[in-house]
């Protein structure tokens, strides 16, 4: 068994991270599996080194420690500035996303020679007005293949006219491929996966954003393909995560099937929410990781609370993560909408 903990550098660890990545923890432990630690620094304007130093901090402050990827001590380059460079471990790095553009743009080339890609030249703006059309739900209205259909002439007068353009999947072409390839696969079956937590869930690529891209117009891998690339080079065999990640993972599950790679288990657990309801956010700076350990929580305090909230014991008493390994399962999970309350060390 393989487990992941992949936190994006762009903030301090909060909450709500801690919580996913304490079940992420248990879930190896009890199967005696191996944690990895990956980066997602694949956006270039949003990640910062100096989050990537806190999160791995916080962290191994909280106890929840991982087989492979960055190790957690700070090493300053030669001017004693911010460093970005981690030392690492293991034999699937590196384990950060912005060291690993190479195989995003091979497997991009895989798709085009396959003829699955398809350059879209839609704006934001145009993006924006089809997202405020009626009935669109979470994920907006399905992109409509307008640039799908563009005539070859057409595209090709776009390209040389250099308008920019991100890369989306043709999802239909996918889908038409994967039902040739796959014996005994129906439409049905193609995207659906037993969650731990969920169930059974069964998706269509128009439930889930039609067409989606691979590559932004400013040369920025998604996260959908940096994800799936990365989950099957690591031979990723549990991915635990947030909820509001499930409409990603049918994505993720057409994007592994066209690499050929095998799927995943996934457990989608719920968000921690604050009194008002509020999923937690980077506005909720009392609730950083950070700022409960200023406050005088200890580790095993946070640990405890987060373990009573998940319905993994009964009270909020402080233990560490290896007390709640004995026994550990995501149904515990079933049904369990958990409120963080730590106005009190
Ligand atoms: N990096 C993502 C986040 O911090 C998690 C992605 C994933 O678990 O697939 O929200």
């Amino acid at each position: 068994m393989r487990g992941r903990l992949a936190p994006s550098p762009t903030g301090n660890l909060h909450l709500g991270n801690a919580f996913a990545f304490l079940l992420a923890w248990l879930s190896a432990a009890v199967q005696k599996g191996a944690l990895v630690l990956r980066l997602e620094d694949i956006d270039p304007d949003r990640s910062r080194a100096a989050f990537v130093r806190g999160i791995l901090e916080d962290l191994a402050w909280l106890g929840l420690t991982w087989d492979e990827g960055p190790r957690p001590s700070f090493h300053p380059d030669r001017r004693g500035a911010e460093s970005a460079f981690f030392p690492e471990e293991g034999a699937f790095g590196p384990y950060r996303q912005s060291a690993r553009l190479e195989r995003y743009e091979a497997v991009l080339q895989d798709l085009r020679r396959r003829n699955l890609l398809y350059p879209c030249f839609c704006t934001r703006r145009e993006l924006r007005l089809l997202a405020s059309a009626p009935h669109s739900g979470d994920e907006g209205v399905p992109y409509p293949g307008i640039c799908r259909r563009l005539s070859g002439k057409e595209r090709t007068a776009r390209l040389a006219a250099k308008v920019p353009f991100s890369l989306r999947l043709d999802t239909a072409r996918s889908m038409e491929t994967l039902l040739r390839e796959t014996p005994g696969a129906t439409e049905g079956s193609l995207l659906s996966w037993n969650d731990a937590v969920h169930g059974p869930q069964v998706f269509t690529p128009a439930d889930c954003g039609g067409d989606f891209a691979l590559r932004r117009s400013d040369g920025v891998f998604a996260y959908q393909l940096a994800v799936a690339v990365d989950d099957a080079a690591m031979d990723i065999t549990e991915v635990v995560r947030g909820e509001d990640l499930l409409s990603s993972t049918p994505r993720q599950i057409l994007l592994l099937r066209l690499l050929g790679a095998p799927l995943p288990r996934y457990a989608h657990i719920p968000l921690l929410r604050d009194a008002q309801g509020q999923r937690l956010a980077k506005r909720h700076k009392g609730l950083e990781v950070r700022a409960l350990r200023e406050a005088g929580f200890s580790p095993e305090a946070v640990i405890g609370r987060l373990a009573h909230l998940a319905g993994l014991r009964a009270t909020p008493a402080p233990v560490p993560p290896a007390g709640l390994a004995e026994g550990f399962s995501f149904a515990f999970l079933r049904g369990c909408a958990p409120v963080a309350d730590f106005s009190r060390p």
